[in-house]
């Protein structure tokens, strides 16, 4: 009788510390903690001051370049415009990674999301309503450039989440929604060609330039060095630990299936870099 109790107090804290995964426990491949490796990126996304300040750096300097643009005045005769990716950009969706992590999955779920995002939980980052109402009343047009697929009510559900949240140029003619594909860079031509555009803001590198989008780990960064100069400066960027085309360089796709063999993949990008030893 004793040792069903202590039987049955051991299972129970192994399936509380690996949240059902018990087919986890005993390997020396998986994460420990509570089994679920996005849990630390989430929880820094929800909890870190120093998360939200990256936002607010980032806007300051969008207000910096927009100011720095209004008191040289036009160029060439254009308008001056800023071009904005939405999702961990402007939007942050910390309420569906909560509800990720509470149902025990580890990687991005396209059907949670999708249902999620009719929900309308987005919030504004911190900074963006104010940068976004700043241009506004300087006149200066925001772009809005996204890739989301909720089939035929993506664009509704875009232009919706906009409205509710109070931001300036919600409306067709200032949001582009991309589903068939992920390349912005058709979006911000036109916008280019008719505007000034005084910097782009985004959470991936595609966000600024289709070039980025390589599949290859060392490429993409040896691209993204190759115009450090452009950063803090045309190309402002946002921090964004979960989701997003560094995930495509580690997977090969940018929402890799919930298995072993990619759990197994996400230990080894962990140690790109290690000591010997
Ligand atoms: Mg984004």
């Amino acid at each position: 009788m004793l040792k069903n109790v202590k039987l049955f107090i051991v299972c129970s804290i192994c399936a509380l510390l690996f949240g059902g995964k018990t087919a986890w426990a005993g390997t020396d491949q998986l994460p420990k903690a509570d089994g679920n490796i996005l849990t630390i990126a989430v929880a820094w996304k929800q909890t870190a001051a120093e998360y939200r300040a990256l936002y607010h750096q980032g806007f300051n300097l969008a207000t910096q370049k927009v100011k720095d643009a209004l008191r040289n005045g036009k160029s060439g005769g254009k308008p001056l415009a800023v071009l904005t990716d939405l999702d961990d950009t402007l939007l942050l969706p910390l309420n569906y990674w909560g509800a990720l992590i509470e149902s025990g999955k580890d990687f991005f779920d396209d059907a949670l999301w999708d249902s999620w995002i009719a929900k309308y939980e987005m919030i504004p980052s911190p900074g963006a309503l104010e940068f976004l109402n700043y241009c506004k009343d300087n006149g200066v047009e925001i772009y809005y450039v996204t890739n989301r697929d909720q089939g035929e009510d993506t664009y509704n559900l875009a232009l919706e989440s906009l409205k509710r949240l109070g931001f300036p140029y919600a409306d067709e003619d200032h949001l582009t929604v991309l589903i068939e594909t992920s390349n912005k860079e058709d979006a911000q031509k036109s916008v280019a060609e008719k505007f000034d555009v005084v910097c782009c803001l985004g959470d991936s590198l595609n966000d600024f330039k289709r070039a980025y989008y390589v599949k290859d780990i060392d490429e993409r960064i040896a691209l993204m060095e190759n115009d450090k100069a452009l950063f803090g400066d045309k190309f402002i960027i946002f921090p964004n630990p979960t989701d997003g085309h560094w995930i495509r360089a580690v997977f090969g796709e940018s929402e890799p299936p919930a298995n072993d063999e990619n759990r197994q993949k996400f230990k080894e990008a962990a140690m790109k870099n290690k000591s010997k030893p």
